[in-house]
């Protein structure tokens, strides 16, 4: 049923519909307000917020119910409602999330805005956010939020009409002016991949085929203990996957005075965990979170793309002949630069400049002096795991509980023996395409 926040006897003349009230939602939700109240308008104005999910502001990605070790993935520091003050917050200025935690919880020592805490909490902050804004809503606005699902919406007239289930399952149809969709990410229909998976399953009793990750509690509780899983994408959906599988199984991750971490398994766990995707890597961390460091670019610059121009035939570039030399000279500049650390070999691959010829030379004494040290090779950027036949990890049997995981290059698993191969066909199929884009550029 529809919740009406403050009833009002000025005649509606406008209407705005917002269908989604996750962080998108909330965020316009709350500048709709701060406009309104800026440059109020001559007649009152009605919203109706739509949302799939009870939580308004939070959605189902920041649940305030789900487990605590399923974290966000930007720094806490980064997490404020309240930063666009320009026209005014109608609330004033609430509280960044560190602040708020500090308020809520009271921490004996403050957080420092680094930490990548649960997205529980962060829903929780979102909720009360969402709260403080319907308590402030200025005059000559309504608000209504109703809990279900817009199926449809069409044009009538100047207006549009929505079509609405509601979560006890009576269809509505509600007018407005004026439709905003913040739907987030949008369901997947299966296609002819996982169409394949699921009829596997359907015909293998021991199979079973899980399409989506979310709520991650419900679908990793299909997973038996001693399972192996196959997880299509290395992504931040992978990650909740795994720490389902894990921590939510009562293992624990320790980290030792080194930094480095250790699994200790409950024995709930699945076997293994094969993580599969197109490229075979794992997700970049976002550079934001990373301190700057700036590298000039050495060969790939402006007057060495001039010099290629002038060079080329018909003025064109080629971008494997012309453009990717320049590109791996870089890349293999920042290499050494790295591996020769600070030492005398470093000031002498410096003291090369953009002379191509003479950092080679630098390069192949340093390598004939250190035999040990590996080449550089953008092809290991490119697909780091290709010279490893096969990577497992995951609870190794022989090793048996409350032991830490292992990662075991000698596995197998035939279902995924052909990864590297398809690996390998990735990073061909990426240089053919090239190729023809080059030639078609
Ligand atoms: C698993 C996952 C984890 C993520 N973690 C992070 C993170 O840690 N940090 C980060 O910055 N970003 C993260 N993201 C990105 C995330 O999408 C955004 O942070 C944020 O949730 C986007 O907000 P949104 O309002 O656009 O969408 P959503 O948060 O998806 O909210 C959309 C809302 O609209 C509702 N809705 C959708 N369709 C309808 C409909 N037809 N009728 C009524 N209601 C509807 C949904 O129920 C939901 O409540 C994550 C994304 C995913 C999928």
């Amino acid at each position: 049923m529809a919740l009406r926040i403050q009833t009002s006897e000025i005649p509606i003349t406008h209407s705005v519909a917002i269908v989604g009230l996750g962080p998108k939602g909330l965020y316009c939700l709350e500048r709709l307000l701060a406009e309104f109240k800026a440059r109020p308008l001559h007649d009152a104005l009605h919203i109706h917020v739509f949302n799939r999910f009870p939580h308004f502001g939070a959605s189902p990605i920041y649940d305030p119910d789900q487990p605590e070790y399923i974290l966000v993935n930007i720094s806490i520091g980064e997490i404020d409602l309240w930063d666009v003050t320009d026209p005014p917050i109608v609330a004033g200025r609430g509280q960044d999330f560190v602040d708020w935690y500090q308020t809520t919880f009271g921490p004996p020592e403050r957080l420092t805005g680094d930490e990548y805490l649960s997205r529980a909490v962060v829903g929780r902050y979102l909720i009360e956010g969402f709260q403080r804004i319907l308590k402030h809503v200025p005059t000559g606005v309504t608000v209504s939020c109703h809990v279900g699902e817009v199926v449809d919406i069409r044009p009538q007239g100047r207006q549009y009409e929505a079509e609405f289930i509601a979560q006890n399952g009576l269809t509505q149809k509600i007018k407005a002016d004026k439709v905003l969709l913040a739907t987030g990410h949008s369901r997947l229909r299966p296609g002819p991949e996982e169409q394949r998976y699921e009829a596997f399953a359907a015909k293998h009793s021991s199979a079973a085929f899980i399409p989506f990750v979310y709520p991650v509690v419900e679908s990793m509780g299909r997973v038996p203990a001693k399972a192996r899983v196959a997880m299509l994408g290395v992504g931040l959906t992978f990650i909740d996957a795994v720490l389902e599988l894990t921590e939510g199984r009562c293992g624990r991750f320790n980290r030792s005075s080194d930094g480095s971490l250790s699994y200790f398994a409950s024995g709930k766990e699945p076997l293994s965990i094969i993580p599969f995707s197109r490229t075979g890597l794992p997700m970049a961390p976002k550079a934001f979170d990373l301190p700057t460091f700036l590298r000039p670019l050495t060969f790939f610059t402006p007057d060495a793309i001039v010099q290629v121009r002038r060079e080329a035939a018909d003025g064109k570039l080629d971008f494997e002949k012309d453009l990717w030399p320049l590109f791996e000279l870089e890349m293999q500049l920042n290499y050494y630069r790295v591996t020769m650390g600070t030492g005398p070999e470093r000031a002498r691959l410096e003291s090369c400049g953009n002379d191509a010829q003479a950092m080679l030379s630098v390069i192949e004494s340093y390598l004939e002096i250190h035999p040990n040290q590996r080449a550089f090779d953008y092809q290991r950027a490119v697909d780091p795991v290709g010279d490893v036949e096969d990577v497992r990890v995951g609870a190794d049997p022989r090793i048996g509980r409350h032991n830490p995981v292992h990662i075991c290059p000698d596995l197998d698993c035939s279902s995924v023996q052909s990864t590297t191969d398809q690996r390998r066909r990735v990073v061909a199929s990426a240089a053919a395409q090239r190729r023809r884009d080059a030639g078609s550029g």
